[in-house]
């Protein structure tokens, strides 16, 4: 496997640092929100990834994604009388805990919904933590990065010093960062910060009225707060893989100062390294414009589902796009990407279908093989494979294939659709009788809300399944989805 590593900025080819088996660190959702496509497509890119090394680089994979679930943001939305408090997460309490607590589950809960109905499944995790689980390994790493000296508090928060760490080591390994704007000794507080303020950052603010705290005393000083959001990757990352892993992945934007950040406090801390490789996704853009919440220009899963869209179509758009090239939404992307899904499908039936042929020719199909291996080898050429499929089936429709060569091709189809699964390895027959898996997830969903009796998104979701064509029966012990 051959990967683009931020770190030397060429691609270069992947050894995993324990033989065998590859630890890759991918950052997750802040479950402030439900997550919008853009965010989805960082985390497709990980799935992605993670299934090539399995299938196409042979390894076993060890694959964390964490959930943030505190940080400025969390906070922000769970304060008392924040507008963002929707009835469905509870009634608030005078415990801001409780509070942050109630919002996250919620937010976590619909994440971990939204990437099943997209296909990533949830046991190809190896751990997926919530920070606030991590507090006492985060004040360890935070008490060790102190004892070395590149620590100091102020106003009962504590701050990484920059200047010192760029006096013995290299900060900007990721990013080019403008250092002639970095002011001495000036702080940042919040979480996100532009290049040109690479100052101080907080590894532990200080607690503020009405805000989550957790207790702390370093060097006799006694000093409630709670973390910065960069000493959670690393105190979670050490914890669960062990530092440095083999690949960190997220989304461009968190090259600095989220990963930057990592590195510096990571070393200064641990005393080693972060990660081998460091992948990144371009974004998902709107007319040119990164899909975020900030700027209004996005839709959730559900907002897609809502107008009918199949999730494999959203599934396969996204994937289609090299992971390193910014990806246009449109809603004709996704239809042109349905068009192309479903004639791969028929082909896939077709090739289920005997044959009068008895050309046995098998040279082609290797060639087919080794060059779609060859092509999700090379960084992760999705729209070269996906071409190199198209070609194919150019130049050999399924009818002038003999029935050997068409094993084999369905053979070659199965291990490229545990990559992208978005095919139905089956007759045409079977595919039509069943009721799309997401479809399946959806009702399975309505039917949990409405055992929880909560009844409004019991009906959000039946609106979904009748967008999708199917309407449920529901009984006393269960429920039956039925075509329209
Ligand atoms: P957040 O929930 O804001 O922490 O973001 C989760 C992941 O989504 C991070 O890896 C972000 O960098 C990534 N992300 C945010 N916006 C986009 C976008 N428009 N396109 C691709 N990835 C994004
Ligand atoms: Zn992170």
């Amino acid at each position: 496997m051959k990967l683009y590593n931020t770190l030397s900025k060429t691609v270069e080819q992947f050894t995993p640092i324990n033989p065998g088996e590859v630890r890759i660190y991918s950052c997750g959702p802040t479950v402030y929100n439900y997550a919008h496509i853009g965010n989805h497509r960082a985390f497709l890119f990980a799935d992605f990834l993670h299934r090539a090394m399995r299938i196409i680089g042979g390894y076993s994979v060890k694959w964390v994604m964490n959930i943030t679930d505190i940080d400025d943001k969390t906070i922000r939305d769970s304060a008392l009388n924040s507008p963002e408090w929707k009835v469905e997460f509870g009634k608030q309490t005078n415990d801001p805990k409780e509070n942050l607590k109630k919002l996250t589950s919620f937010y976590a809960q619909e994440f971990l919904q939204d990437i099943s109905v997209l296909g990533i499944k949830k046991e190809h995790f190896f751990a997926m933590p919530y920070a606030t689980d991590y507090i006492p390994q985060m004040l360890d790493l935070i008490e060790n990065i102190y004892k070395n000296g590149y620590a100091y508090i102020s106003n009962g928060s504590i701050y990484f010093n920059v200047g010192l760490w760029v006096s013995k080591e290299k900060y900007g390994k990721l990013f080019a960062i403008d250092f002639d704007n970095i002011i001495s000794g000036s702080r940042i507080d919040s979480d996100e910060y532009a290049k040109e303020q690479a100052s101080d950052f907080v590894l532990w603010k200080a607690k503020k009225d009405d805000e989550p705290f957790w207790d702390f005393t370093l060097d006799n000083q006694y000093l409630p707060g709670r973390p910065g959001w960069h000493i959670e990757c690393s105190a979670m990352g050490n914890h669960i893989l062990g530092l440095p892993f083999d690949i960190h992945t997220g989304a461009v934007d968190l090259r600095f100062p989220h990963h930057e950040d990592e590195i510096a406090q990571s070393k200064a801390g641990y005393g080693v390294d972060t990660s081998t490789f460091f992948c990144y996704n371009e974004f998902l853009e709107v007319e040119g414009k990164k899909m975020s919440k900030s700027l209004g220009n996005f839709y959730t899963l559900k907002d897609l589902l809502h107008k009918g869209l199949d999730p494999l179509d959203i599934r396969f758009s996204l994937l289609s796009t090299h992971y390193a090239s910014v990806h246009n939404f449109t809603f004709f992307g996704i239809e042109s990407a349905k068009k192309a899904r479903l004639r791969i499908q028929e082909y896939i039936h077709e090739c289920f279908e005997l044959s009068g042929n008895d050309f046995h020719e098998i040279a082609i199909i290797d060639t087919f093989e080794s060059d779609l291996k060859e092509s999700i080898a090379d960084d992760l050429h999705t729209p070269k494979a996906i071409e190199i499929v198209f070609t194919f089936m150019k130049s050999y429709p399924a009818n002038t294939l003999s029935n050997i060569q068409k094993n084999n091709v369905l053979t070659i189809f199965d291990m490229l659709n545990q990559l992208f699964d978005v095919w139905k390895i089956s007759p045409k027959e079977k595919v039509e009788l069943a009721i799309p898996e997401y479809v399946l997830e959806i009702g399975r969903q309505r039917w949990e809300a409405k055992k929880n009796r909560e009844f409004q998104k019991a009906d959000e979701l039946r609106d979904v399944l009748l967008q999708n064509g199917f309407t449920s029966k529901d009984s006393k012990d269960g429920f039956e989805l039925l075509p329209l």
